[in-house]
């Protein structure tokens, strides 16, 4: 049998070894390094923000910008139900309430027409969550936010070199962060970066990524954090990434709409929306959703392709559906039927950068016959 097509493989033939090297001949690879500031100040010019702070990770990212804006015991953050437990994580983690909206069949992100039956006096903050490609409409949510004076938490995890309106995914709201998991746009292994326009915040940002160590004597602290800080090592390869970002997005792009040529025959399968009058998809991954009359989950079309030697995904589970938010009796008697349909129904096939035609071409193959497996009810 020919070799497995994992489900992602990125892409790290720039200066990444040359960058990397550099780290190890000048023995520069921790967060004292000098491309660490370098990382942070490129990412931060890319999407027009004033400052970037790179931390461990997207998820670390997420901690440090809902505490560095003050949301605590009580406060409510509406997101979606649909997403990754990072966002809801990082503010549970603080004794706050996430408060969920169900998922616009469209784009698969949040339904912004549902948020502002769900502000109260507790709302302290909306997090904006742009998934699998396409943006948020971030200006509705912009305009709630002005009208009731919320903070605006914007998850671009999944949108390097994505623009909203022409303007980029990164730049909208109160503060940003970014992933840089070996399955985003950019990788550096792990890693993070959290922007803002806002030298204050920015300044809490720096201090919570690094055990809130107090400015005038070292070694004493007023506060708990975490250690989240980004290496040199980190860095070398982030901006090693960064430097061919057009060229990864219009990859994506030309791969995304590969595969909805070759798989649009296939009865069954919901697409990805290839252009909203608003921003055209970067693929962060390319996702499909089965018919709701097919009897398969996205569970078994993962068994049936990985037989295939294909590696694919689920979607993300709801956040109402968690069992670790059940067992704290949240969310209980909540339903989204949209986002419980594409946690049920949805799942992604291979789309690393690193995936060559020949791939792509078995994937087109595998999912055929799976499909085709599966109507037959066989
Ligand atoms: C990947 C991702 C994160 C978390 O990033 P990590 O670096 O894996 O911690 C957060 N939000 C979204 C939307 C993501 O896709």
């Amino acid at each position: 049998m020919t070799d497995f097509v994992p489900v992602n493989e990125p892409l790290l033939n720039g200066n990444e070894k040359k960058y990397l090297c550099e780290c190890i001949d000048t023995g520069w690879i921790s967060s004292e390094g000098p491309f660490v500031k370098t990382f942070e100040e490129k990412m931060s010019t890319t999407v027009g923000r004033k400052h970037g702070i790179a931390v461990a990770n997207g998820t670390a990212a997420l901690e440090v910008a809902v505490q560095a804006l003050g949301i605590g015991e009580g406060d409510e953050v509406i997101m979606p139900t649909f997403t990754i437990i990072s966002c809801a994580m990082a503010v549970t983690k603080l004794g706050a309430v996430p408060v969920l909206v169900d998922s616009d069949l469209y784009t698969w992100n949040m339904n912004v027409d549902e948020i502002e039956k769900k502000i109260t006096s507790k709302t302290k903050a909306i997090m904006i969550v742009h998934l699998y490609g396409l943006p948020v409409e971030a200006d509705k949510i912009l305009a709630l936010a002005d009208k009731y004076g919320l903070k605006v938490i914007e998850d671009a995890a999944e949108m390097h070199g994505q623009t909203y309106k022409g303007k980029p995914c990164g730049s909208f709201g109160d503060i940003s962060i970014f992933s840089f998991y070996p399955n985003k746009h950019i990788t550096t292994g792990e890693g993070g970066m959290i922007v803002t326009d806002d030298e204050e915040l920015a300044e809490r940002c720096r201090m919570l990524r690094n055990l809130c160590f107090r400015k005038d004597i070292r070694y004493v602290h007023d506060e708990i954090s975490d250690n989240y800080r980004f290496t040199n090592l980190q860095a070398a390869v982030g901006l090693a990434q960064l430097e061919r970002l057009d060229e990864f997005v219009e990859r994506k792009r030309a791969m995304g709409k590969f595969y909805t040529e070759r798989l649009q025959d296939i009865e069954g399968l919901v697409f990805p929306i290839e252009r909203t009058d608003y921003a055209e998809n970067i693929y962060w991954v390319y996702g499909l959703v089965l018919d709701r009359n097919i009897q398969a989950d996205n569970q078994m079309i993962q068994k049936l392709l990985a037989r295939e030697g294909i590696g694919s995904r689920t979607f993300f589970w709801c956040m109402h559906e968690q069992p670790v938010y059940q067992k704290m009796d949240l969310f209980s008697k909540e339903s989204y039927p949209n986002a419980e349909y594409l946690a049920r129904k949805g799942f992604y096939i291979p789309s690393g950068l690193a995936l060559t035609k020949e791939q792509m071409d078995r994937v087109v193959c595998a999912v055929k016959k799976v499909m085709m497996e599966i109507q037959r009810g066989s």
